[in-house]
């Protein structure tokens, strides 16, 4: 029989762990990928992401069908689907790669079983992290809290393996099986149609990912350590969507980085070095998913539940969200997120602190307005971040470091290149006056913060 091969976050062909086996091993492939919003605890996609998933997608079955295979499409609870098609083809083994959520393992470990105890050979592979959350440990055999020690302890392993070339031919499974319409799922927004924006800033699919990953080690690599925090710069990779759904994989850009820099040397090498750090601030946000799965509602540090935080005040929060706070680089990071699904770095924690220190807005509330606006959110990353700002996550910035907007702007838009490029009324009487006072909310947030000192 066939084998199944079931596409989660991993929407590409090349170095793909579960793919290549199949091909190695049952040939021929039935491709598969399940849209499901329903099982429980899987958590819905955001606005934006639904966009990137639809052309990755389209990308995705296109490339396969390029090569002799194509992609099928089913929407609804994971489970039922993929024992019921791995029953249909007659199916000797279903592939896939691991993910790292609770509940999303939970329905992996299910189907494992169901699909063992029918005979089938169900297999799980390594394919979105350079190094598996169970293999990282303290001296303890405890998880890491600090990032330091545990890329420390990453690095201290055997390297990440090299990846798998991209095969020739997938052939595909002659038999007729029913696939839904990409169309029919309503994935790319209608009326109205927000996503210009979004389309005029990225073309997802594997192709452009390898395309990206080879400007940035060629143009920005030897510039990223000077100038990543800088928003005008335009220094940094823009890999992360890529990265969220697989259309590119870590172990590719590790690689691909490492060639890269063998001709580097001082601040150029430094700066790779610097690069793949951020890579492993990635991995380090995915561990500690795996090991605090509820890491978008709940305060890693406990100290922080007794947080006083105010009555939520909509019309300041929706002032937010449309970049309408009268402080430029927040105002310039919500806009340029609203049109492109994406924010800089360094203005994503300016944004972040403002909600949460100038505003006294629980953290969760901007989480939850980056879930749905961004390409790249992902359930690990984009809670560690805002926890990371809020001060309640692992190895974060201190609660009573409150990012001052003004000075922010100063030092990392000294041209106001970005701020201008985003709220084009900056500087006429048309932008709106500030929200807040920045000391006295300042003062405000370090007053909230001693009732979790008081905890801690
Ligand atoms: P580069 O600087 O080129 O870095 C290369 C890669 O390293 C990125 O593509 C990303 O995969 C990874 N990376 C870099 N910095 C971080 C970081 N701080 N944490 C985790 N991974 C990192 N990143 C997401 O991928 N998804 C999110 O939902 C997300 N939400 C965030 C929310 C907040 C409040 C904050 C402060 C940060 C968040 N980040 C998130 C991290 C970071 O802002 C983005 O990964 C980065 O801006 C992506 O741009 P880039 O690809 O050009 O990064």
């Amino acid at each position: 029989g066939p084998s199944v091969v079931w596409f989660r976050d991993d929407l590409r062909v090349g170095d793909h762990p579960a793919l290549h086996a199949a091909l190695a091993r049952h040939r021929p492939i039935v491709a598969v990928y399940v849209f499901d919003d329903e099982s429980p605890g899987v958590r819905t996609l955001g606005g934006a992401a639904r966009w990137w998933l639809h052309q990755s997608l389209r990308s995705l079955g296109a490339t396969l069908e390029a090569l002799g295979g194509g992609l099928i499409l089913r929407r609804g609870p994971a489970a039922p689907i993929i024992t019921e098609i791995a029953r249909e083809t007659d199916a000797a083994a279903v592939f896939w790669n691991r993910r790292y959520g609770s509940a999303e393992r939970m329905i992996d470990t299910a189907i494992k079983a169901e699909l063992r105890a029918d005979g089938v050979d169900a297999h799980s592979f390594a394919g979105s992290l350079l190094f598996e959350p169970w293999t990282i440990q303290t001296g303890q055999g405890g998880s890491y809290s600090v990032f330091t020690p545990f890329w420390r302890a990453c690095q201290a392993g055997p390297p990440p393996r090299a990846p798998y070339p991209s095969p020739d031919t997938v052939s595909g499974w002659s038999g007729s099986l029913a696939t839904d319409s990409l169309d029919d799922w309503g994935l790319e927004p209608s009326a109205p149609d927000w996503a210009d924006g979004l389309r005029a800033a990225w073309q997802p699919g594997e192709t452009s990912a390898q395309q990206m990953l080879g400007r940035f080690l060629a143009e920005s690599l030897p510039r990223y350590g000077a100038e990543r925090d800088e928003p005008a710069q335009n220094a940094t990779s823009r890999l992360s969507p890529y990265l969220r759904w697989g259309e590119i994989s870590p172990h590719q850009v590790w690689a691909a980085t490492q060639e890269a820099q063998r001709s580097l040397s001082g601040p150029a090498l430094a700066s790779a070095t610097r690069f793949l750090t951020e890579v492993g601030w990635r991995e380090f946000a995915y561990h500690v998913l795996f090991h605090a799965p509820e890491l978008a509602t709940k305060n890693l540090r406990p100290a922080f539940d007794a947080f006083p935080w105010p009555e939520l005040d909509h019309e300041a929060v929706t002032a937010w969200q449309q970049g309408r706070t009268g402080f430029a680089l927040v105002d310039a990071g919500m806009r340029e997120l609203w049109r492109t699904g994406s924010m800089h770095n360094r203005v994503r924690m300016v944004t972040a602190s403002f909600l949460i220190k100038n505003m006294l807005v629980d953290w969760r509330v901007g989480e939850r307005w980056f879930w749905d606006t961004l390409v790249d959110a992902d359930a690990a990353s984009n809670p560690f971040g805002w926890q990371w700002v809020a001060g309640s996550g692992a190895d974060a910035a201190p609660y009573f470091r409150i990012f001052n907007p003004e000075l922010q702007a100063a030092k990392f838009d000294p041209h106001q290149q970005y701020i201008r490029a985003n709220v084009p009324e900056y500087g006429t009487d048309a932008y709106p006056a500030p929200l807040v006072d920045l000391g006295e909310t300042r003062r405000a947030a370090l007053a909230a913060y001693d009732k979790v000192k008081a905890q801690s």
